[in-house]
C-alpha cells in the first residue's frame, strides 16, 4: 500500500519511518530543501511527559490579557490578530475550565509517556544519535505560591508513574551550580528525573536518512497546493506541476495543516503560536549547564545540547508572522544572562530563530482519520511535538493498519470536536 505524507518535520519524519517499518511504500512531500527546517528546527529540546499539560490551564486568560500592548511579556497576544482569533480564542478559553483541562492533561500525559517509551525502541532500532541527555530537568521557582500549586498538581503525575523531587534552593544549586547567581531569588525547584532532552533537528536529519536508506522517498522543494477528490476520497495531491497518487494520505504540515486541509473541506481547530529561541555555541572547555532548566516565571527553557546551549520559549499569538523583533529576543537574552552570567553568553555568538507551534484549541494533538475517506491527520502538538512525535507516529500507523493501538486513540480523534455541540465557536 502506498502512503503519501505532507511535511518532513518531527511528526512527518517519525511517521514515515514507522510506516516504512511496517512495510508501507512511503513518500514524503516537503516544500523546504531538507527535513526539520520549520518548527522542528531549533526548539527547546525537552521530551517531557512531566510538563505535558495543555497551556490553556485554568486562569490562562489573566497573563494573556495583561500582555496586551507589552512587548516583553512571556505570553503575548497581539492586538492586530484579535479579530482573526475570536472564534478559536473563545474555544481555547472554554477548554481551560478545570474539569476539561484535567481530562486533556491526562490524555497528553498518556501520549507523552507512551512516546518516551517509543523513542527508546526507535533509538535501539536505528542507533541514531541526537545529543540525548537523560537526567531530566529542573523547574525553578521564584514564587512560593507557584511552587506550592505545582507540587499539588504533581500528585496527578505520580499516579501515572511520573516521579518528581522537590528541592530547596541550596539543593537546586548543588544539582546545577550555574544557577548560583539567582540563589537568593529562588524559593525552590522540582527535579523531574524521568524526562529527557535532545536536539530535534539532529534527530530529524538522522532519522530521515535512516528512513531513506530503508526505502522512504523524500521529495524536497515540493509544495502541495491542493487535493484531487473523487467519491469522498482523495485521488491525488497536486503540486505546482506534479500530481502525486497513493492509497492513503497523511497531513503532517504543522501549523500549515489548517489552511491546507481547508482546501479539501476539512476544518481543524489549530492555530500558530509563535515562539523564539537563541542558540549559542559552547566551546569544549567552556562552562555550560549540567542539566536543562525550565524557568516557571518566564516559561523559558535553557537546554544544554552537546556543544550548544539553547534558550527557548515565549508564546505569541501573532498569526503566521515569522519576523524576529529585537524586543522579543532581548527578553530571552536577558533571562539567559540573569540565570547564568558566568556562561558569558555573547549576542555576537548567537543564532536567533522563531517557529510556529501548531496549537490545537484544547491543547491535545489531532491524530487519525478525517471525514475524507483515505485522508489522515497528525498535527496540533503545540509546544509538545518533540515529546509526542514517536507515540503519535505509532498511533497513526496503528489506525492506518486497522490495528488496535497501545493507548486509546479516542481523545486524539478529530471527531472529538464534533461530539461537543455545546462548545462555542
Ligand atoms: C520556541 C519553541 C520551543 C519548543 N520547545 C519544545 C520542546 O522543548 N519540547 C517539545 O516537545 N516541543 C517543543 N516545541 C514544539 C515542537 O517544536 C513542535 O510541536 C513540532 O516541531 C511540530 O512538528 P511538526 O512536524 O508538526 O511541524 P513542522 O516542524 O513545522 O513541520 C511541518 C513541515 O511541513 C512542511 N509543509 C507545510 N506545508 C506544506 C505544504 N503545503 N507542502 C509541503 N510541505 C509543507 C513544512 O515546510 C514543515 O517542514 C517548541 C516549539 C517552539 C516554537
Amino acid at each position: 500500500m502506498k502512503v503519501l505524507i505532507v511535511g518532513a518535520g518531527l511528526i512527518g519524519v517519525t511517521t514515515a519511518y514507522l510506516l516504512r517499518r511496517r512495510g508501507y511504500e512511503v513518500t514524503v512531500l516537503e516544500r523546504r530543501e531538507g527535513p526539520a527546517r520549520e518548527t522542528s528546527f531549533a526548539n527547546g529540546g525537552f521530551l517531557c511527559p512531566s510538563a505535558s499539560e495543555p497551556w490553556n490551564a485554568p486562569g490562562c486568560w489573566r497573563p494573556l490579557l495583561a500582555s496586551l500592548g507589552r512587548s516583553d511579556a512571556a505570553m503575548q497576544l497581539r492586538v492586530a490578530t484579535l479579530p482573526r482569533l475570536v472564534g478559536w480564542g473563545t474555544r481555547f478559553l472554554w477548554n481551560s475550565r478545570s474539569k476539561i483541562f484535567q481530562r486533556n492533561a491526562q490524555s497528553n500525559q498518556r501520549l507523552a509517556s507512551y512516546s518516551l517509551d517509543a523513542m527508546r525502541s526507535l533509538r535501539e532500532q536505528t542507533g541514531i544519535r541526537y545529543g540525548r541527555a537523560a537526567q531530566g530537568f529542573l523547574r525553578i521557582f521564584r514564587d512560593e505560591r507557584a511552587l506550592r500549586d505545582t507540587i499539588a498538581s504533581n500528585e496527578r503525575l505520580s499516579s501515572v508513574g511520573i516521579s518528581s523531587r522537590v528541592l530547596t534552593s541550596a539543593e537546586t544549586i548543588e544539582l546545577e551550580p550555574a544557577l548560583i547567581h539567582i540563589k537568593d531569588r529562588l524559593v525552590g525547584a522540582i527535579h523531574y528525573p524521568g524526562d529527557e532532552t535532545g536536539d530535534a533537528y539532529r534527530f530529524c536529519v538522522a532519522l530521515a536518512e535512516h528512513a531513506r536508506q530503508a526505502g522512504v522517498e523524500f521529495r524536497f522543494q515540493t509544495e502541495v497546493d491542493s487535493f484531487e477528490v473523487h467519491s469522498g476520497g482523495v485521488t491525488a495531491l497536486l503540486g505546482r506541476c506534479d500530481r502525486f497518487v497513493a492509497d492513503r494520505y497523511v497531513i503532517a504540515a504543522g501549523s500549515y495543516s489548517t489552511p491546507l486541509l481547508q482546501r479539501v473541506g476539512v476544518s481543524i481547530p489549530v492555530q500558530p503560536v509563535k515562539g523564539y529561541s537563541i542558540t549559542y555555541d559552547v566551546p569544549p572547555q567552556a562552562p555550560s549547564l549540567r542539566i536543562a532548566v525550565l524557568d516557571d516565571d518566564w516559561h523559558v527553557v535553557l537546554t544544554p545540547l552537546e556543544g550548544i546551549l539553547r534558550v527557548a520559549g515565549t508564546a505569541e499569538f501573532a498569526g503566521y508572522d515569522l519576523t524576529l523583533p529585537a524586543a522579543r529576543l532581548r527578553t530571552l537574552f536577558a533571562l539567559a544572562q540573569q540565570l547564568s552570567p558566568q556562561l558569558r553568553i555573547e549576542s555576537a555568538n548567537a543564532r536567533s530563530w522563531c517557529g510556529l507551534r501548531p496549537m490545537s484549541v484544547d491543547g491535545v494533538p489531532i491524530i487519525g482519520s478525517t471525514a475524507v475517506r483515505n485522508l489522515l491527520v497528525n498535527t496540533g502538538h503545540g509546544p509538545l511535538g518533540w515529546t509526542m512525535a514517536a507515540g503519535s507516529a505509532h498511533l497513526v500507523a496503528d489506525l492506518l493498519a486497522g490495528d488496535s493501538p497501545a493507548i486509546d486513540p479516542t481523545p486524539f480523534a478529530l471527531a472529538r470536536f464534533a461530539r461537543h455541540p455545546t462548545q462555542p465557536g
